[in-house]
């Protein structure tokens, strides 16, 4: 049995849920067991059990109660904790999300079971359900890949973005059986929970791990001024936008957009970081995008040498220049 924690937004499940369901019924070919879903919180996830049908998953289970009605780590790991118990699931997959790794740590500690982060593909799934499940995960970033054996159970995993293409199954199952519950949640677990957010539609960050173009701005943007440019590339690509650590310290854009080893892990199908360096730690966050579009005034700088084309270049005459053209070419 396979047990898949889903996160939700404003139109359903993520990508990168549905990216995690579609290896999770990759993995049940090869373990022979069902796959579920578990939605933490929220409304009646009528339309997503339909959704979900068509990725293959047989039950929805939806915990809902006041400790979920704001994300935290410790109440979202009881919450799918409990339903891992009540299935006697011997795999719980996330996406590689924040929330999908924290959910797992949380629930690894307490299971006392390893976890295996940013796993791309199961290289081995063991002689039966007992051997171990050898996988291949991400590490630094994508820089390197390492096989990882998992022979406890249950296994715990995250699934990197974009390590799979969402596909709805081969044979439409019916649609995903709905199952009401809650669980309860210990005090100590309450005591670390979102209370309030900041709207960040306008920023454009929110889709940073899963958007196919990732627009990147580093210190050669000069300046919390120097980002219009950028800015108006990711629209006109219909990109997301991330930036350096330099930047985010410097207060000139907010954090939650910085990428690398202390920010987000993108693997976009192209990449344009304008004005950065490619320090260890940036490249340790977007190493795995499958094309790197590098704008940049140094040609020895490390950015330019890994990408795969390079603009030499000031950024705030070249950033304009590509928004003028793709503006010339669409009128
Ligand atoms: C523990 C630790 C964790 C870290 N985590 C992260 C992390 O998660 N993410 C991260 O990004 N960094 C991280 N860093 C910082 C990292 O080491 C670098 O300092 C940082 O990435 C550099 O940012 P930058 O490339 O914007 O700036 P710089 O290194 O200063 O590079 C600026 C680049 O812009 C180019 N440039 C300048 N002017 C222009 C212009 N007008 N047009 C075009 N190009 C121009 C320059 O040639 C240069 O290549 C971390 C550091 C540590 C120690």
């Amino acid at each position: 049995m396979i047990l898949v924690f889903v996160e939700t937004g404003a139109t359903g499940a993520t990508e990168v849920s549905l990216e995690c369901a579609t290896f999770a019924r990759a993995l049940a070919d090869r373990t022979d067991g069902p796959v579920h879903a578990v939605v933490v919180g929220g409304e009646r996830p009528d339309v997503l059990v339909g959704e979900l049908g068509r990725y293959g998953v047989a039950a929805v289970h939806h915990v809902t109660g006041d400790a979920f009605s704001a994300y935290g780590g410790g109440a979202w790991a009881t919450a799918v904790g409990t339903v891992r118990e009540a299935i006697d699931a011997d795999y719980v997959l996330a996406p590689g999300t924040p929330r999908g790794m924290e959910v797992l740590a949380h629930l690894g500690a307490r299971l006392d079971v390893p976890m295996a982060a940013n796993v791309v593909a199961v290289t081995d799934s063991g002689a039966n359900e007992t051997g171990p499940l050898v996988v291949t995960r991400q590490v630094l970033g994508g820089a390197v890949l390492e096989e990882m054996n998992m022979s406890e159970r249950p296994v715990l995993l995250t699934v990197a973005g974009h390590a799979v293409e969402a596909r709805h199954a081969a044979d439409p199952a019916p649609p995903a059986a709905l199952r009401e519950l809650t669980a309860e949640v210990a005090d100590i677990d309450l005591v670390a929970r979102v209370t309030a957010t900041e709207p960040v539609e306008a920023d454009r960050s929110g889709a940073l791990t899963s958007s196919p173009v990732v627009v990147g701005a580093g210190r050669g943007a000069g300046g919390p001024d120097g980002f219009d440019g950028v800015v108006e590339l990711a629209e006109l690509l219909d990109a997301a936008l991330g930036v350096s650590r330099v930047v985010t310290s410097l207060g000139w854009r907010p954090h939650h957009e910085q990428i690398g080893q202390t920010g987000s892990r993108i693997s976009p199908e192209l990449y344009i970081p304008c004005g950065i360096s490619g320090a260890i730690q940036h490249w340790a966050g977007c190493a795995s995008s499958k094309t790197i579009l590098a704008i940049n005034t140094d040609e020895n700088a490390p950015m330019v040498t890994k990408a795969t084309y390079a603009v030499i270049g000031d950024m705030a005459e070249v950033v304009p220049a590509i928004n003028a053209e793709i503006r010339r070419r669409r009128s």
